[in-house]
């Protein structure tokens, strides 16, 4: 019989781990070294406040793909929560995504869509960016050197302490740019967060009875039982801590979290508030409570302050750093793979190296379930 062990039980292992289970019917082992499966998605219920918390900084569910939210759907339901963000730039409060509230609260006017369309073009005409090779150049080319100096510069720096002429476009068009009142964060089909929180979700997802979970378990701890040879491993945490950091470290970025509880109904009125000046520490704050709009106020509330900095070896790591050094040392990790662990499928944010959202890492799993591990267990 095929045998399979997944290491790490965040969406990419939980996910195939019910694929494998339910669709082709086999026994497979998920371990994760926390004592809590869903990795950084989980959310839990906060004793003292009441208040459904995300462990690991806030997430929303969001996807534009009929087959994950589907899929995801079988084992949630899901409020109606719709995000917004604020942020805080030189004491005043303004809305992000830029759109036209943000353009019209920034420069003291009162333009219209059109208007504002054409201001920004001549904003864009002085610096005249036709072919943008970095983050900066993408923001100055979409929203004019004073809207980016003001809201994305000081904020990415502190989010990546790398220059933004460091770091790939494509890290800023996660982030739209209206012309109008819209400020909604995501611009994909179906949101939500899952009414009974994540922890729920991934109870579910996990609760086979040819799932076996085993918690507060590493890989290395099993070293002495060493898994069989024809084992499938699939692994979800970092490629390089797999090799041992053979040819060298992946640069991850890593978030401390300050937590702080009051008796208070509400510490500032929204999800998320982000601080886009230098001057103060963390980049934002979440404030829990309000995902959940439907549940009972318990009149307290828990909020996180958001700060972060390069992983050292221990830390968890939350985000890869899209530089092309990173690239080219994550490709031979690859070709290492290829050669050496020819039994180990990498998955997931950590193991592809990749910012996947949650529904890019279902969607990966789905894939990977379809194109490679069947595949593999017919073999
Ligand atoms: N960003 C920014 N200012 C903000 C919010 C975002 O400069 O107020 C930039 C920053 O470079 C960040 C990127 O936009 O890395 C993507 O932001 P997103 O909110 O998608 O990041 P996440 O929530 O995944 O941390």
């Amino acid at each position: 019989m095929a045998r399979v062990l997944i290491v790490g039980a965040g969406f990419f292992g939980s996910v195939l781990a019910e694929r494998i289970a339910e669709d082709a019917g086999l026994p497979v082992t998920v371990i994760d070294r926390r004592e809590h499966v869903g990795g950084n998605c989980w959310s839990e219920v906060d004793r003292s406040t009441g208040v459904e918390f995300h462990k690991y900084g806030s997430h929303i569910f969001h996807t534009s793909s009929e087959e994950v939210w589907k899929y995801v759907s079988r084992f949630t339901a899901f409020n109606e929560y719709r995000h917004v963000v604020w942020t805080t730039f030189q004491n005043r409060v303004y809305s992000m995504p830029i759109n036209l509230g943000t353009i019209n609260a920034y420069y003291g006017k009162n333009l219209s869509p059109s208007e504002a369309h054409a201001f920004i073009q001549e904003e864009l005409g002085r610096e005249n960016i036709s072919q943008p090779h970095n983050l900066e150049e993408k923001a100055v080319s979409l929203i004019g050197r004073p809207l980016y100096e003001a809201f994305i510069r000081e904020y990415t720096i502190k989010q990546w302490s790398k220059e933004p002429v460091e770091l790939p476009a494509d890290i800023i068009t996660r982030l739209p740019v209206r012309f109008s009142y819209n400020n909604r964060y995501f611009f994909d089909t179906y949101e939500g967060i899952p009414l009974e929180g994540y922890g729920k979700l991934f109870e579910r997802l996990l609760a086979h009875d040819k799932i076996t979970v085993r918690l507060g378990t590493d890989y290395a701890d099993m070293a002495q039982s060493a898994p069989p040879r024809d084992t499938l491993i699939i692994w979800t945490g970092a490629i390089d801590a797999f090799f041992d950091y053979a040819l060298g470290q992946l640069e991850w970025r890593t978030m401390d979290f300050e937590e702080q509880r009051f008796d208070l109904p509400d510490f500032q009125g929204a999800t998320v508030m982000n601080y886009a000046d230098a001057a103060v520490p963390y980049t934002r704050i979440h404030e829990f409570k309000h995902y959940h709009p439907e549940r009972e106020d318990t009149g307290k509330t828990l909020i996180f302050k958001e700060y972060s900095r390069f992983a050292q070896r221990g830390d968890e790591p939350y985000y890869p750093v899209d530089t092309r050094a990173n690239r080219e040392l994550f490709a031979r990790y690859q070709d290492l793979a290829r050669t050496r662990a020819a039994n180990v499928i990498f998955g997931g944010r950590l193991g592809n190296y990749k910012y996947y959202d949650m529904d890019d890492a279902i969607m990966a799993a789905l894939a990977c379930y379809r194109d490679v591990v069947v595949p593999r267990l017919r073999a």
